[in-house]
């Protein structure tokens, strides 16, 4: 399994600046590619990836206008040609419909503020002692917060808003596989707490988290009241990124928690797939929680195939808050301030998320029945007692 570990890093002044101009000279070719094959796409020509390169890097070199990008290691300069031939095809393929999953947008050109990047291979990096070495900037030093399982096979040097730099490297690590148990879970992701389980467990977002928030729209006002170029808009702008830094950090945290959870406990976890959860959401609501379900469900999936456990996505849209969980009649739709219902047909009262839960996981254990079966796809409404004898085979 290919995982990353990322650790802090400390660059000199002299690096910091070295750093500078790799991170711009990178963006400056990842932009340059889009532009080339923006144009290449408008003129109906096909360009060869190789053809890419040469122009933007090879023959820019020779320019003028981009004689600098000589001054970093050409790896750098290589994987950005890379990143925006796979943003570019990424968006293609989307639009060929090849590829699953929302639609994804033309990539954008890298800005100049914000998170800054530099991937590099093998031939870009090395680990001498302690230090982490990158070509024509040096060694850095590394805060090991714990030990690389294995060789890197490449690493991402980035410099976050708020000023820190990390390092990220890809690694391998086997798979530790935890003995079975016979539990399993659905999950409906919900817009007060984080995830409600089909066993009626609430997992909330924690309180610091909300305190975070506050304070990151406090942060955001000061910021948006501050004269452009001034010093004091510098400064406001660096305390909204650390509290960004912190909002983020407390959410990753949360959500690996929860995941490691939540596969621990279950053999199998199910949820909605989120292009098709989102769906039944509004709008607004979507904005503001979609970064925290799409990370815990990639974390969920990350911890399933590391600990040898079974997490599927439900890939489409079925009432699943608006049939009963207990006799699979569809009660009909309610407005989401409804928390808890009775069911007309057989007068189960249920809880708005759990039930959903319920049907989540009900869902989820057909479609994993017929993935290795039949290849039919009841609807959600056959009665849930035909699917209870089978549940042990199917698990
Ligand atoms: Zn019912």
């Amino acid at each position: 399994m290919q995982v990353r570990y990322r650790y802090r890093i400390y660059p000199t002044p002299g690096q910091q600046q070295a750093l500078a101009r790799a991170f711009g000279c990178a963006r400056v070719v990842y932009n340059d590619c889009l532009v080339l094959r923006d144009a290449c796409h408008a003129a109906g020509e096909k360009i060869s990836d190789t053809e890419v390169q040469r122009r933007v890097i090879t023959l820019a070199k020779r320019t003028p206008e981009r004689a600098w990008l000589s001054q970093v290691a050409s790896v750098a300069l290589v994987q950005a040609c890379q990143d925006a031939r796979r943003a570019y095809k990424n968006w293609f393929d989307s639009m060929a419909g090849r590829r699953k999953g929302p639609k994804v947008r033309h990539p954008k050109p890298r800005r100049k503020r914000g998170r800054q990047s530099i991937r590099l291979t093998r031939n870009g990096f090395a680990l001498h002692r302690e230090r982490l070495y990158v070509a024509k900037v040096g060694d850095i030093r590394v805060q090991w917060s714990r030990g690389l399982p294995s060789e890197p096979s490449s690493v991402t040097v980035i410099r976050e808003p708020d000023d820190r730099y990390y390092a990220s490297f890809v690694v391998k690590r086997p798979a530790t596989p935890l003995p079975a148990c016979d539990r399993e879970a659905g999950i409906d992701l919900g817009l007060n707490s984080l995830v409600v389980t089909s066993d009626g467990e609430i997992i909330s977002n924690p309180r610091f988290y909300r305190a975070a928030q506050r304070r990151l729209r406090r942060a955001q006002r000061v910021l948006s009241r501050r004269r452009k170029g001034s010093a004091n808009r510098a400064k406001a702008r660096q305390r909204v990124a650390a509290v960004h830094r912190k909002v983020r950090d407390a959410r990753l945290d949360h959500a690996h928690k929860t995941a490691l959870r939540l596969v621990r406990d279950n053999q199998a976890v199910y949820a909605e797939d989120l292009c098709v959860s989102g769906m039944a959401r509004t709008r607004l609501a979507k904005s503001v929680a979609d970064a925290g379900w799409s990370q815990l469900l990639r974390f969920i999936a990350e911890k399933a195939a590391r600990y040898g456990r079974t997490f599927c996505k439900i890939g489409r849209f079925e009432p699943t808050s608006q049939v009963c969980s207990a006799c699979g009649v569809n009660d009909g739709p309610k407005p989401l301030r409804i928390r808890e219902w009775m069911c007309a047909a057989c007068g189960t009262v249920h809880d708005r998320d759990v039930n959903a839960a319920r049907n989540i996981l009900a869902l989820g254990r057909r479609e994993r029945l017929n993935a290795c079966g039949t290849g039919v796809r009841p609807p959600l409404t056959v009665a849930v007692g035909v699917e209870a004898g089978t549940r042990r085979s199917a698990a």
